[in-house]
């Protein structure tokens, strides 16, 4: 591209300015740089009974998270001499119409993993193949390219922790120094015949507003995403004990994880500035806990999961995935439905159904309960219906770490002991006897005594008299009984396994593709 000619950076995720190497490579040397997101109907369903309906598409909590990280970026990008510009349709077909108009010599915008983004930077990058317009596309959504993890495995993704660990030793990309923070930008050019807006509201997306009491705690932005990097990481002793399992799933007033996972989903905080923040620490303390359970840990599992979704075809279903397990999951919309209305009677799961509707966020240990509630403990639900709820109520929403975490904790891959079951009961009450989670999101147990509030429909009926909650009245009776519904689950599972094993032995694997 010839120096001086014009540049778009077209925002996806990476939702920042600090370490954002597609940015910086934007702004050097242009004459104009178009700063552009396009607000895309293909992640939106404002319609209110879309999340009754199955639909999978962004909910009001994560719409509103992004419209905030947008009103963010847009004010830093004023500080630096420019404006975020919005448009609004299918962004294909505005980025290469802007291409033309803008006369862009220059496409910037970073790599994306995601099926979707694969599709649609393909049509774009056909379009401007032959035009002359250099595109840069560099990965800094993760710690590692998954393209080169991959290729290191001999052309498949490692499909364990350790095994995806010792491929990649250290991080290159990670350890390598930070983008230059953007100190100033190239002016905007005439924007011509787009109907460019400033960042819209929800309800100009036509989404209801939610009332106070239902909209997430956390707000977008860069800005909050630095500020609670520097929340989390202050205390040092914290950071370096960091021990995944032994988090407190029940703790909400000071939640026992960084709920750094909507900054990261969004690009709002970079994965590299986090680790080499994290390392900073780490090198300075004398003792820490390692990966898996270590916050760089957590992190890790993150490039896990992109590496085993980017290569492996079909990740986000059972139907022609061949990491995932042929298990006949029922397709019970009762049951399904008392799940996600948080009426199944079993007050640890529904509290935490309400927690992820009302908070868009939910502990990772809350998040193992419910799934595997679902799915292989008790209700043997099919995963992806689990995942289109997490898909739409979630604010960190996540394709790869998403999918990944439910074939996980549904045992239809990565983990097989499906003997291992999240009980519904004892789980929550270990870390929170006296039920103060419950009473906070569920009200209606409030005064039901501690000894009754993780099973309340054994307490006597004068007890939920007094505790003005009677059971199959004021709140529901258990959907099923635990015990036997669990047992059932393992049995189940237990033949479906046998069959997987008998045809895996059976048939070729490539017969076994068309079957699946
Ligand atoms: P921390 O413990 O502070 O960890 C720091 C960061 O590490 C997180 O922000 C996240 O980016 C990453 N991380 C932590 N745990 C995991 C994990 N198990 N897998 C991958 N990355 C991890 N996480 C998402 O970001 N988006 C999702 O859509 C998502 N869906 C999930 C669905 C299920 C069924 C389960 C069991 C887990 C899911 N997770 C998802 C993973 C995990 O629960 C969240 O990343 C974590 O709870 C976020 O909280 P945090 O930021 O406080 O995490």
């Amino acid at each position: 591209m010839a120096s001086g000619a014009n540049s778009l950076m077209w925002f996806r995720k990476g939702l920042r300015l600090h370490d954002n190497p597609a940015l910086e490579y934007a702004a050097k040397g242009s004459k104009f740089l178009y700063p552009v997101f396009v607000i895309d109907p293909h992640y939106m369903d404002p319609d209110p009974t879309a999340f009754s309906l199955g639909s999978s598409k962004a909910g009001l909590n994560r719409i509103q998270f992004l419209l905030e990280s947008l009103a963010d970026l847009d004010l830093s990008l004023k500080k630096v001499g420019s404006r975020l510009l919005v448009l609004k349709g299918d962004p294909g077909e505005l980025l290469i119409r802007c291409l033309k108009e803008w006369s862009i010599g220059k496409l910037c915008f970073e790599y994306d993993t995601e099926p979707y983004y694969q599709a649609l930077d393909e049509k774009v990058k056909g379009y401007v193949s032959g035009t002359g317009v250099e595109i840069f596309s560099p990965v800094s959504h993760t710690l590692y390219n998954p393209a080169d993890i991959i290729h290191k495995n001999g052309g498949s993704p490692p499909l364990s922790y350790q095994s995806f660990l010792k491929l990649a030793g250290q991080p290159s990309w990670a350890a390598t120094p930070l983008s230059t923070t953007i100190s100033s930008l190239p002016r905007i050019g005439n924007t011509g015949s787009f109907a460019v807006s400033e960042v819209p509201t929800v309800r100009e997306l036509g989404y209801e507003d939610l009332p106070e009491d239902e909209k997430t705690p956390f707000k977008g932005g860069e800005s909050e995403a630095l500020k609670r990097l520097r929340e989390s990481i202050a205390n040092k002793e914290w950071v370096a004990n960091f021990e995944k399992p032994k988090g407190n799933p029940s703790a909400f007033l000071k939640p026992a994880t960084t709920v750094l996972s909507p900054y990261l989903k969004f690009g709002c905080l970079s994965s590299r500035y986090f680790y080499q923040c994290i390392q900073d620490i780490l090198k300075c303390s004398k003792k820490h806990t390692s990966p898996p359970v270590s916050l760089l840990g957590q992190l890790l599992w993150r490039d896990f999961f992109y590496t085993a979704a980017f290569g492996t075809p079909n990740f986000d279903q059972m139907k022609g995935n061949r990491i995932c397990k042929q298990i006949p999951w029922k397709n019970d919309d009762k049951l399904l439905a008392a799940w996600r209305d948080s009426k199944t009677g079993f007050p640890w799961i529904d509290a935490i159904m309400v927690q992820l509707r009302k908070w868009g966020w939910i502990h990772h240990l809350a998040r193992h309960s419910v799934a595997c509630f679902l799915t292989r403990g008790d209700l043997f639900v099919h995963w992806e219906r689990g995942r289109h709820v997490f898909e739409r109520l979630l604010i960190d929403s996540d394709w790869a770490i998403n999918n990944g975490n439910w074939l996980w904790l549904s045992c239809s891959s990565f983990f097989y002991q499906y003997n291992r079951i999240y009980s519904p009961i004892s789980f929550g009450k270990k870390y929170d006897p006296a039920g103060n989670y419950i009473r906070h999101f569920l009200p209606v147990l409030k005064d039901m005594p501690k000894e009754y509030i993780y099973e309340p429909w054994t307490a006597p009926i004068s007890v939920q008299r007094k505790a003005k909650c009677i059971i199959g009245v004021d709140y529901p009776k258990p959907v099923v009984s635990h015990d036997s519904a669990s047992k059932e689950c393992k049995m189940r599972l237990g033949e479906a396994y046998a069959l997987n094993k008998k045809l895996n032995g059976l048939v070729s694997e490539e017969d076994l593709n068309e079957l699946r």
